[in-house]
């Protein structure tokens, strides 16, 4: 028989197992603050993202317009055939990204220290 003892340890130690799991998506969700745009592997920009702009893109593959606004990152605009890329919701978070395969364009979260928490109160 398994003492009550045990059972604390092992009610212990899951509480620590969750709080590691807790803290561990809560820093990755604070790692996003600059967004950062790829076309065909060669780095476009890259933008702070607590910063609102929007960036047009036309080039020899197409347009594409990326919205930067209240901390998290859209594709407005884009005249691919696809639209994958309009429809895809916006994002925010740390290596979170929108791709643009048509016209070989990534949109990705890259790090920095600017967490959602400070994007949401400004
Ligand atoms: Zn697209």
């Amino acid at each position: 028989m398994p003492k009550k003892k045990d059972f604390i340890l092992i009610g212990v130690l899951l509480v620590i197992a969750l709080i590691g799991l807790g803290v561990t998506q809560f820093l990755q969700h604070q790692t996003g603050a600059s967004v950062t745009i790829t076309i065909g592997g060669e780095i476009y920009g890259t933008y702070p993202l607590d910063q609102s702009r929007t960036i047009e893109i036309n080039d020899a593959k197409g347009y594409n317009k990326v919205v930067i606004e209240n901390g998290s990152v859209h594709m407005a605009d884009a005249d691919c055939p696809d639209q994958y890329c309009v429809q895809h919701a916006a994002i925010h978070a740390g290596h979170e990204t929108i791709i643009c395969l048509p016209h070989e364009l990534v949109v990705e979260i890259t790090g920095g220290e600017v967490s959602d928490v400070d994007v949401v109160t400004q």
